[in-house]
């Protein structure tokens, strides 16, 4: 049997990420059974056609051109006693240290009616395959389950496709875990201006249909009905985007430690078994706000616990600091983005929070195309501290998220940012007379008397 000195379960940007690092220091093999790792974030834009989907296919070289071995299979079974893999066609090969980078797979619930054709999610390359297709042979309708970031991307590129589209969401606001209510009230109305048709506190009780879904029963208002086309081609589809479970299923009934959320990891990303590791969305891991356990299945969570994790594996001592969960997309017109704790997420926690709002323009106002842009921090009424901020402007606020999240990350207090010292230019920011971080501070400090 053939022994690796590392093995990493996972060819995602987690796995990838270590065939990098230590692809040419060790005899390492990462293992997928996908044809292609994907660019995930780029998959709605192959739908709306901006993108090619070959584009999306991530070279197997990023792994080969590494040093590490790329195994193209499945494992069924890890025995952490012999610390051996089993695959799906009987063979085994040997580790002496395991990374587990299983990544996590969509939810869809299970209600009547979900295993009908017509009925799935948006995550790996046959799922895009899948969609890219029946929406090139003229699909009708979609609904879309989920207003998160994910759903929402994938419900603006089926309306630019001229598929009409409902998007169906429990919750009472879109993007919930981006921004608060009071900051997407311009995104919904954006959103049914790129006609899609929005239900807030709706969930889908049943799918109904012989083969394929036909009708969608919401536990209000009326159901959604698809038309059935002569050709016998689907015209509609239910694409459940609302949710990501971690992919533990190899690991039921074993050893391994493992929370609602997923693998139990330390700091240092080590697992209860020695010699076994987690990174990435397959780990259960704990908000750098408030230490307790948060989702954060985002690639900008499991790239920078892979490189803690391969650090470390090369002799250093680094730790993982937490979630902080920066995050954007786009919704029409506006780019959005979040970081740290909305105003209700720190509520939910118990957090006595005040907040305060700034609007500038993106360029000084005398420039031709000047757009607004709008931004609230959240702040912990007993410490101060920064907590979560929330942009939502007419150009990219990437930038203006890291700077926000760092912030959160270092402690930073709301007297700390309304003395940030700032740049300014007329094609990229408002007057220096203002900035749209300390404005926000400055209202939560003249709100509170600090
Ligand atoms: C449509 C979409 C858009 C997204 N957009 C963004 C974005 O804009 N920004 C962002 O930060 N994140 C985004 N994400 C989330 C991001 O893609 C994930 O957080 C990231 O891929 C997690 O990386 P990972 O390596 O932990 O897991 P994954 O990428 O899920 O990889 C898991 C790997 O493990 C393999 N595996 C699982 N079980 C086995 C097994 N038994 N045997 C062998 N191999 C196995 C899988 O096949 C896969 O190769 C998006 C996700 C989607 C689906």
């Amino acid at each position: 049997m053939e022994k690796f000195e590392i093995v990493v379960i996972g060819g995602g940007p987690a796995g990838i990420t270590l065939a990098k690092m230590l692809g040419q220091s060790c005899k390492m093999a990462v293992i997928r059974p996908e044809d292609h790792s994907m660019i995930y974030c780029a998959m709605p834009y192959v739908i709306e056609g901006l993108v090619d989907m070959e584009k999306t296919y991530k070279s197997d070289t990023l792994v080969t051109d590494a040093g590490a071995r790329l195994i193209r299979n499945t494992v069924t079974k890890v025995d952490f006693e012999e610390k051996t893999l089993i695959f799906i066609d009987g063979t085994r090969i040997a580790y002496e240290k395991l990374v587990i980078a299983t990544g996590a797979v969509p939810f869809i619930p299970p209600i009547p009616g979900h295993e009908l054709d017509g009925v799935g999610v948006f995550k790996m390359q046959d799922d895009l395959s899948w969609v890219k297709k029946i929406v090139d042979k003229g699909l009708k309708r979609a609904v879309v389950v989920g207003a998160g970031a994910i759903g929402i991307e994938l419900a603006q590129a089926f309306s630019y496709r001229k598929v009409a589209v409902d998007l169906v969401d429990m919750g009472n606001s879109v993007l919930p875990n981006l921004v608060d209510e009071d900051m997407s009230g311009v995104l919904k109305t954006e959103l049914e201006r790129e006609w899609i048709k929005i239900h807030l506190n709706t969930k889908i009780t049943e799918l109904k249909g012989k083969d394929h879904v036909e009708e969608v029963i919401p536990d209000q208002g009326e159901s959604i009905q698809f038309n059935t086309e002569n050709d016998g081609a689907l015209s509609g589809v239910v694409i459940f985007a609302a949710g990501m479970r971690p992919e533990v299923s190899l690991f039921k009934d074993s050893k391994l430690a493992i929370d609602r959320d997923g693998i139990v990891v330390n700091d240092k990303m080590e697992t209860n078994i020695e010699d076994v590791y987690a990174v990435g969305d397959c780990v259960q891991y704990y908000s750098g706000i408030t230490g307790k356990p948060l989702s954060g299945k985002l690639a900008t969570n499991a790239v920078p616990m892979a490189k803690v994790l391969g650090n470390n594996l090369k002799g250093q001592e680094r730790k993982y600091p937490g979630f902080y969960n920066g995050a954007a997309t786009k919704v029409g017109k506006y780019f959005v983005g979040g970081t740290g704790l909305s105003e209700a997420a720190a509520k939910s926690a118990g957090i006595n929070v005040v907040c305060g709002y700034s609007e500038v323009t993106t360029k000084f106002p005398i420039i031709p195309g000047a757009k607004k842009k709008r931004m609230k921090l959240v702040a912990d009424k007993a410490t101060h501290r920064i907590i979560g901020a929330q942009i939502v402007s007419e150009e990219p606020v990437v930038g203006r998220i890291d700077l926000l999240t760092f912030a959160i990350q270092k402690e930073s207090t709301i007297e700390d940012l309304s003395m940030l010292s700032y740049a300014s230019q007329p094609h990229q920011s408002f007057y220096p007379a203002a900035n749209v971080v300390v404005l926000a501070a400055e209202d939560i400090r003249k709100s509170q008397g600090w």
